[in-house]
């Protein structure tokens, strides 16, 4: 046998460079290329809070999360939330904590943030600008300091947001489809 393939590697370039031969399955999603991930266009980002926007990546109403650069471009406390399931996050600019640790992301930082965890997000004094790029699962639950709950985000309050910047900036509210799944 002259050739290995199913392995990563394989021994005939030939068939190392062979495409699948076949369809998808029927009931696969389209996948989602975004390039540039950072628009060069500013309509593309949504605010959030003032000096507080997100660039939404891949909306997913089907499982309940989205991912999504989150900007910060003046030092301030940004929310108080607690997760009920897990978020990643990797710091693309700049640097943020949260007032309940002790560490601080840098830029090149991965971050997982664990089920369960309430936290508050704080960009310091001195970071002109943080971008993160952030994988949020089911829901941000805002509270208070004794975690009274005040609101929450959810893939589908995230679209709601999506659809009145894009509709008011022109582009319109059918702009945000492009990014669901
Ligand atoms: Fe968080």
């Amino acid at each position: 046998m002259d050739t290995v393939i199913g392995r990563g590697f394989a021994t005939e370039r030939s068939e190392a460079m062979q495409p699948y031969r076949h369809p998808m399955p029927p009931d696969c999603m389209p996948e989602l290329v975004i390039a540039p991930a950072i628009p060069e266009d500013e309509r593309l980002w949504v605010p959030q809070q003032e000096n507080v926007w997100f660039r939404p990546l891949c909306l997913s109403v089907a499982h309940g999360y989205w991912t999504s650069l989150l900007r910060v471009r003046k030092s301030g406390i940004l929310s108080r939330h607690r997760h009920p399931q897990p978020v990643h996050g990797f710091v693309l600019r700049g640097s943020w904590r949260y007032l309940e640790h002790d560490w601080v992301a840098t830029e090149g930082s991965y971050v997982y943030e664990t089920p369960g965890e309430t936290h508050t997000l704080v960009v310091d004094e001195g970071v002109e600008e943080m971008i993160t790029f952030f994988q949020v699962n089911g829901a941000m639950i805002y509270v208070d300091p004794d975690g009274k709950v005040q609101g929450y985000d959810d893939v589908f309050t995230k679209i709601d947001m999506c659809r009145q910047h894009y509709d008011a900036v022109g582009l319109g509210a059918a702009f945000v489809d492009q990014f669901l799944r």
